[in-house]
């Protein structure tokens, strides 16, 4: 940040009394310009007929990490709930029409300054397609997923505790909350899993 949003002065980094850290202080009006995390919101967009399940995933058309999978998620606006953020995502990236479930994980990404939070999803038709961001759009089994192409860690993180949880499924569990620190490089390209 260089100028005040407020007045268009310069700002510098300073502690405000009463403060600990270091913030955006204005020059000349004396805003303090606070910066906060990013909410990351996206689904897990799941097709199960005949007692086989597919998730459906994206192929990003965008950087960071254009031409790997991921799935649908971006920031949330303001305006809108966490909920309606994960359907308009998905909507957007995937073209997909889907039923919401329940939150399945929250992952703090502190160093990049992000949370995700992904909920689980039933796709209510085939009809989807790839928005402006997506190359392509896809349904994969579990032994499909490409593992080794998936554009995030917390994707990873999300879609492993998604498949464990359906082995709990089959012996008479249900889906949990998974609540996550990823420590590891958001970009996964800076640091092989
Ligand atoms: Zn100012």
């Amino acid at each position: 940040m260089k100028f005040c949003s407020e007045c268009a002065s310069p700002v510098s980094l300073s502690i405000p009394a009463g403060d600990n850290r270091p913030r955006y202080v204005c020059g000349n009006c004396g805003t303090i310009h606070y910066q906060n995390p990013k909410m990351v919101l996206g689904s897990i967009p799941v097709w199960e007929r005949d007692g086989e399940l597919k998730v459906l995933l994206c192929k990003r058309a965008i950087e960071p990490r254009y031409g790997y999978w991921t799935l649908p998620a971006g920031f949330m606006e303001n305006n809108e709930t966490t909920g309606e953020a994960a359907i308009r995502e998905t909507q957007e990236e995937a073209g997909a029409n889907i039923k919401l479930g329940n939150l399945f994980s929250l992952l703090n990404v502190a160093r990049v300054h992000q949370v995700h939070m992904f909920y689980l999803a039933e796709l209510l038709d085939l009809d989807f397609a790839p928005g402006e961001e997506s190359l392509d759009v896809r349904l994969f089994t579990e032994q499909e997923i490409p593992w080794n192409d998936l554009a995030f860690p917390t994707i990873r993180t999300t879609l492993e505790l998604f498949f464990a949880d359906r082995v709990k499924l089959r012996e008479g569990g249900s889906y949990g909350v998974h609540t996550q620190d990823i420590t590891r490089a958001m970009r996964a390209d800076d640091e092989p899993t």
